[in-house]
């Protein structure tokens, strides 16, 4: 059983990951299992170019990104479990917990962050009932979120970066994605307000 996994490997989701992976040897977070399952084929980042991103070099590359990403998150936070080659089909809702099925296996965990992009259709069985119309998006773009307040869907079921009804930037996806982090650290800290700062 996971205390949480991530669902999806674009910006929103290695961002959570790498700050959840960043606390896992905390004493707050002892014993907590933590996994992302790094798909990233449809992530809008493949295609993008960054010109106007706070500490990005112009011109880097969103497919780059995406491996050093991986990189990052295997090399610094090794304890985060990082699921490759598969691709949720399914997630079902237990009350207690949850049960992500994917091409290929089924694992189970306490708490979910859903962060697979604000494209439709959202092919994802088991969520239709909290999809609406995505809130920042043009209309004609046929855009779709989970219907959240503060990216909580219901108790443990998070939703973070363009599905959450944010705008399609770099930096909101990411910061989405780490808010959710620290929204789940604290809750891991008994409800005591929680961030992971290192300092040089
Ligand atoms: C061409 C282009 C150019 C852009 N240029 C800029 C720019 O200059 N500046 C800027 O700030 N932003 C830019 N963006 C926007 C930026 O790329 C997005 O805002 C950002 O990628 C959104 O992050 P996200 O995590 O919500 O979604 P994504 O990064 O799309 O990540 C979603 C992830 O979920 C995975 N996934 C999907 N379905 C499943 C499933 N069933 N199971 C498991 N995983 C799944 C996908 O593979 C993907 O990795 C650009 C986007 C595009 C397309």
């Amino acid at each position: 059983m996971f205390d949480v996994i991530i669902i999806g490997g674009g910006a929103a989701g290695m961002s959570c990951a790498l700050i959840i992976g960043s606390a896992l040897k905390k004493p707050f977070a002892e014993n907590k299992k933590a996994g992302v399952i790094v798909h990233q084929k449809t992530s809008h980042l493949q295609k993008a170019l960054f010109n106007n991103v706070l500490g990005l070099t112009p011109g880097t590359l969103g497919e780059d990104i995406l491996e050093i990403g991986k990189k990052q998150l295997t090399e610094l936070y090794p304890e985060l479990t990082q699921i490759e080659n598969e691709k949720v089909c399914e997630i079902i809702d237990y009350d207690s917990y949850f049960e992500v099925i994917t091409n290929k296996k089924a694992y189970t965990s306490k708490a979910i962050v859903v962060a697979t992009g604000y494209t439709n259709p959202f092919t994802i069985k088991g969520l239709e009932k909290h999809l609406v119309p995505h809130q920042m998006a043009k209309l004609e773009k046929d855009r779709i979120q989970l219907k959240n307040v503060l990216h909580l869907v219901k108790p443990n079921l998070y939703v973070a970066g363009s599905l959450a009804g944010w705008r399609s930037q770099y930096a909101i996806a990411c910061g989405s994605g780490a808010q959710v982090a620290t929204d789940i650290l604290t809750v891991w800290n008994n409800g005591e307000h929680t961030k992971v700062h290192d300092k040089k």
